[in-house]
């Protein structure tokens, strides 16, 4: 296995590009709403953001883990929402107002896993390269906690797509109102789907 050094400094880049989507699934949505005491999914709307995605781009499909969906008749990814500067909207004074409970993939970064030989093996996120300050810092890094952290991502994502693919066939077949608070609404397991014959 390849050897990476690395310690995070600090420097908040993985918060502050405004290129990086911080994905989440239903399971990161729902600790922020129970642990912040949110009260309703319009609080729910002020902290998430529908990123479109063009569907038509293999090669970003390839690299998302994260699956697509239909909103509005356009094809989103679900992420944390952004300050107008790019920046997270946790990010405050340099810090991760929310780090006890921040999405999974912000406590992976800046590493990813591939599957090789029914193995997962470490690499490092390719959006991270030119960003992260801590790479080849510190220690060599020992990735156990980052790889169980990456299995539980994994576990919840066969929820999360299941859930998914529910809703677009649901939005396909006109069953559903494909807006932003119905899918949340949907994906919070708050909402009655009446399925007509
Ligand atoms: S949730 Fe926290 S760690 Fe994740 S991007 Fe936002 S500020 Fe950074
Ligand atoms: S970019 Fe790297 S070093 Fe900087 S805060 Fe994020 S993980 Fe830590």
């Amino acid at each position: 296995m390849k050897i990476y050094k690395f310690k995070c400094v600090k420097c908040g880049n993985c918060c502050r590009n405004k290129n990086l989507i911080v994905t989440i699934t239903h399971y990161d949505l729902l600790k922020i709403y129970y642990t912040l005491k949110l009260n309703s999914i319009d609080d729910l709307l002020d902290i998430v953001a529908f990123y479109e995605i063009d569907i038509n781009d293999k090669e970003l499909l390839k690299r998302l883990i994260y699956p697509e969906f239909i909103i509005n008749n356009k094809y989103c990814i679900l992420g944390l929402n952004k300050n107008n500067d790019g920046s997270c909207i946790y990010l405050k004074d340099n810090k991760c107002t929310i780090y006890k409970i921040r999405p999974k993939i912000c406590r992976i970064f800046p590493f990813n896993f591939i599957e090789k030989s029914n193995n997962l093996q470490p690499q490092i996120n390719p959006l991270a390269v030119d960003i992260c300050e801590g790479l080849n810092k510190g220690t060599v890094v020992n990735f156990s906690l980052f790889k169980e952290i990456y299995i539980k991502i994994n576990d919840e994502m066969k929820e999360y797509k299941k859930l998914i693919s529910l809703w677009n066939n649901l939005v396909i077949n006109k069953v559903i109102e494909p807006s932003p608070k119905v899918f949340l609404n949907f994906i919070s397991g708050n909402i009655n789907i009446k399925v007509e014959n």
